[in-house]
């Protein structure tokens, strides 16, 4: 969700910075900007949709030394040209970029601005003026009039401002959403996530909430909310450029897709020891024993990936495990437990609604597990313990190895706790054996993905909407498997616990309706069968998604079998490729889908 880029220092900031921000495409956007700058001219250039729209109109003599740069995700304000950042003040004086939503904007707009006409309808063009009126009336220099600004905000933010009377310094700020600053030569950038800066350093150092810096070519000037002057060491990220390069893939999706066995193998050398036993801080396993009940709060795919694990969870821990989707469970808290527990699942570790949800049981004084792909993001930071799903970097909007790696990570945290506990179930579970089948069982769907791209040529590609039905785990993996349909193909599709369809959705089936079944248990597998009867006798296009043991004369995909408590890890596959080829047919763009953004970092 957005991307801010900025340099200084750097002759060719404006090729830097389109650069950053196409690493940054992957977040998800509608329209960019750049304005660049050096003591004799400066160029602010902005184009509605796509980059290439954006770099079509970035001439030779557009070249400063200094910049800021934008991808928009539109929150306050249609997607267009003068809604696009970066916001120029009225006066002309200063330039600002924005991730986040200023929630009392129309207050500031009523209080400093004085009937201004503005050009778009962004909160963040309020927040420039703001700024600029300031520095006017009270008469601030361009940090005192930013920080003034600060002070009256409400809301997300990060900020990257450049004053156009003396572009040799660049002003940044931080608060709930990310920016991070890297340390170049002779340089400064800063950036929404290190992809973003990769091309030049990998050196950075955090900002927190409430931070305020000004960077210049060699210096580095940072402040906390309390006007404290900051001295923080950078660290040098593991990510690399090249784990971000597509390689001969078409589309990230594909490439991420078919990474997930190897993603599972990485789990288990970074999980487990030479004797194959699990590798979990010691502190993490007494504080999760010690608790009641364990509360995974999620959102999107990620909460998926909690249901999936909430059952293998609760049987070898014999703890209870609740899962929340995080934007209900910050304003509709359910009663805890007095020992409570929570886990927080967030591939990126900026979700928004899920931090919220963290500063709220840091209040309470809770402890806390971030179980996230980006080490040192803001919620592997705030919350007690964090452990990195190492599934490197996911590009594509649609999660894939993300979930499967944070199934596969809870299942080795489960499975640490259970055997803590003497638990005989984990005596008979060879987690390290079994999850290495699954990852062989993995590759091998991969191997047959040409049939499931005839199934999501013949089942779904022309079809409105589609139902994906199954029960426990499988009705789990069914509501994971239409929401990736529905995000990237944009068929309407709902998972559905089998068995309750015929309490009501069975009205919608009608000839030919597309009804994906998911069959991995032994106890529900007739069960579900007869649900798929049912439909079929209605004149639906069954697909049977089944593990081989299970299987039937007719069904049309056969799952490697796996161990009962890892089903879900093999179940997801062949849905994330209907899912990927019904899109490819239907011509939209896998990566990229409309309305979407990576990370979202907004409430
Ligand atoms: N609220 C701002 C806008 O709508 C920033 C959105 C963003 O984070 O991209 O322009």
């Amino acid at each position: 969700m957005c991307g801010i880029v900025g340099i200084i220092g750097k002759e060719n900031a404006c090729e830097i910075i389109l650069k950053g921000l196409e690493r940054l495409e992957y977040r998800g956007y509608d329209s960019a900007g750049i304005y660049v700058a050096n003591q004799e001219t400066d160029h602010l250039v902005k184009a509605p949709g796509q980059l290439t729209n954006l770099a079509q109109k970035l001439t030779p003599e557009i070249t400063g030394n200094i910049g800021i740069g934008h991808t928009r995700w539109a929150t306050h304000g249609v997607p267009s040209e003068e809604n696009a950042h970066p916001h120029l003040s009225q006066g002309g004086r200063f330039v600002l970029v924005h991730n986040g939503v200023i929630e009392n904007h129309l207050e500031l707009q009523e209080t400093y601005l004085n009937g201004l006409a503005l050009n778009g309808q962004t909160d963040t063009e309020i927040v420039v003026n703001v700024i600029e009126t300031l520095s006017e009336k009270e008469h601030l220099s361009a940090f005192e009039a930013f920080k003034k600004a600060l002070e009256e905000i409400n809301g997300s933010y990060a900020f990257a401002l450049i004053d156009t009377q003396d572009p040799t310094k660049l002003y940044i700020a931080k608060n709930k959403s990310p920016l991070l600053i890297g340390c170049g030569e002779d340089c400064y950038l800063v950036g929404s996530d290190a992809f973003a800066m990769i091309h030049e350093t990998n050196r950075f150092i955090e900002l927190k909430d409430g931070e305020i810096g000004i960077l210049t070519p060699q210096q580095l000037w940072l402040e906390d909310a309390d006007g404290q002057t900051i001295d923080r060491a950078a660290y040098t990220a593991e990510v690399e450029a090249a784990d971000i390069e597509k390689g001969l893939y078409p589309y990230y999706m594909l490439k991420e897709i078919e990474e997930q066995p190897s993603v599972i193998r990485r789990l288990l050398q970074t999980y487990f020891d030479e004797q194959h036993q699990p590798i979990i801080d010691d502190t993490l396993i007494k504080q999760l024993l010690a608790s009641e009940r364990i509360y995974i709060v999620a959102c999107g795919t990620s909460y998926h990936a909690g249901l999936a694990t909430k059952a293998t969870f609760e049987k070898l821990t014999q703890i209870p495990v609740e899962v929340h989707v995080a934007s209900e469970f910050a304003y509709h808290q359910p009663l805890l437990a007095k020992e409570p527990f929570f886990i927080y699942l967030s591939q990126s570790g900026e979700t928004a609604d899920s931090r919220q949800v963290l500063v709220q049981t840091n209040e309470l004084g809770a402890p806390s597990l971030t179980i996230t792909n980006v080490p040192g993001s803001t919620l592997a930071r705030e919350a007690t313990y964090a452990l990195s799903l190492v599934a490197g970097p996911e590009i594509a909007v649609a999660s894939t190895k993300a979930y499967t790696s944070q199934v596969a990570l809870m299942t080795i945290l489960a499975y640490t706790l259970g055997q803590a506990k003497n638990n005989p179930l984990c005596s008979a579970f060879d987690i390290f054996h079994e999850l290495e089948l699954a990852a062989t069982s993995m590759e091998e769907i991969l191997y047959e993905k040409e049939a499931l791209k005839i199934a999501a040529h013949d089942f779904l590609a022309n079809q409105r909407n589609t139902f994906y039905i199954g029960r426990g785990n499988d009705y789990y993996v069914a509501l994971e498997a239409a929401l990736k349909l529905k995000e990237i193909s944009y068929i309407q599709a709902e998972g559905f616990a089998a068995g309750e369809l015929k309490h009501g959705t069975i009205a919608l089936i009608e000839e030919a309706t597309p009804v994906i079944g998911l069959i991995t248990d032994e106890k529900t597998k007739a069960h579900t069968r007869g649900n798929l009867q049912e439909v079929k006798s209605r004149g639906a296009h069954v697909l049977v998604i089944v593990q081989a043991n299970f299987a039937q004369d007719g069904d049309q995909v056969r799952l490697p079998v796996v161990h009962p408590y890892l089903t879900t890890l093999t179940s997801v596959v062949p849905t994330q490729l209907l899912a990927y080829y019904a899109t490819l047919e239907r011509g939209y763009d896998v990566d990229k889908p409309r309305n979407l953004a990576k990370s979202v970092t907004v409430e």
